[in-house]
């Protein structure tokens, strides 16, 4: 298949007549795939009451059928259309966040979506993103559209259209270029079947951000760790990961240092993903930068570039530096255990 690239141009008139998104949108409503751009990363969209439409996205993915979808909206009404029922807390997490990278989990209306996109539950996951390409291209198709990040399966998410089409080309009908994305990694989300919200992916809206609106919040870091439950079956999968193994490492520059010359010693060839801060005491195969230390938003908007990068280097291992689990530094370091599955070097 063909893989037609649009280019946004001029962002302003998106929600205007925009010829590119009046193409993907009336692909969509066909029940063709088209990836898009969002705040977080890019998206792989098809209809989400179609099961042929949802079909071509796991396809494309190659994911497994038992990891659910999350349904993108453009209105915050149409939540009304997809839930069964949104508790009080749910609805103002909705009023401040939306549109935003907060992904609710709520109870599902019978007999909308495609039994597809839910892989069965009876719960249904729904967010309004927060860009103007995503927005106008969700609008104009006018339906619900169901989109998990638009890499391979197992592969750091996209934050470029190039990322796309390194793995989706020829695969989908389409790819929006609006450039990089904005947050870098996906959205939290929030169970809220229950009394109050609980966390079951890290992202951009913190553990402290829901908890000061709902007035109570928790994170299930069994589901993080362990990687299985009924509640979430997508997040046991492997993600994110380069070729090479990955290790994360904690302590000084200095020391991870240490362990490079030793590896090398051992006739390996290592790369560090390293913070701008440390990049100066490495001497390694590769050295990738995703972010400054000082700054972890820039870290987040950097890391699925810098694991990507790696895969263009001959490397025999990766070393990642350890980022601090707080704020945004918690969903920087759930990616990052999920790219080394969960190996660290121990810091003696
Ligand atoms: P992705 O589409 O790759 O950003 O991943 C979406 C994440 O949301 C996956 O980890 C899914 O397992 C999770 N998810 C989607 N729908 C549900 C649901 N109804 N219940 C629990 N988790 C869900
Ligand atoms: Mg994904």
């Amino acid at each position: 298949m063909e893989t037609k690239y649009w280019f946004v141009d001029n962002i302003e008139q998106i929600h205007q007549h925009y010829p590119q998104i009046k193409e993907a949108a009336d692909l969509i409503r066909k029940g063709e795939v088209v990836a898009f751009p969002t705040e977080t990363v890019y998206g792989l969209g098809g209809q989400a009451k179609l099961d042929k439409a949802v079909d071509k996205i796991f396809e494309a993915k190659g994911r497994p059928s038992d990891n659910p979808l999350i349904v993108h909206i453009a209105d915050q009404k149409d939540v009304d259309e997809l839930a069964h029922s949104v508790p009080v807390y749910a609805r103002r997490l909705i009023e401040k966040f939306w549109p935003g990278p907060l992904t609710v989990i709520v109870p599902k209306k019978a007999g909308v979506l495609s039994e597809r996109v839910t892989a069965g539950l009876d719960t249904v996951a729904i967010r309004m993103p927060d860009h103007p390409a995503a927005l106008a291209l969700i609008k104009q198709a006018g339906v619900p559209v169901a989109a998990p990040s638009a890499n391979r399966s197992g592969k750091p998410s996209p934050t470029t259209a190039q990322h796309v089409l390194d793995d989706l080309s020829g695969r989908i009908a389409g790819v929006v270029d609006a450039g990089e994305t904005g947050v870098g990694l996906e959205s939290t989300v929030v169970d809220c079947t229950g009394d109050y919200p609980i966390v079951l992916r890290p992202g951009g809206v913190t553990e402290a951000d829901i908890e000061a609106i709902a007035g109570k919040a928790a994170t299930n870091t069994f589901l993080q760790k362990q990687e299985d439950t009924p509640k979430a079956p997508g997040m046991k999968y492997t993600h994110y990961a380069p070729e090479a193994p990955l290790y994360i490492m904690e302590g000084t520059a200095e020391s991870i240092q240490r362990k490079v010359n030793e590896w090398q010693a051992e006739g390996k060839k290592v790369g560090v993903l390293a913070s701008w801060e440390n990049v100066p005491f490495y001497k390694a195969e590769a050295v990738i930068v995703c972010g400054y230390r000082s700054d972890l938003t820039s870290v987040a908007k950097g890391l699925y570039g810098a694991l990507r990068a790696f895969n263009e280097e001959s490397v025999d291992a990766i070393i990642a530096e350890a980022f601090p689990a707080e704020g945004v530094g918690a969903a920087i370091m759930n990616r990052l255990e999920k790219a080394a599955g969960h190996k660290w070097i121990s810091t003696k």
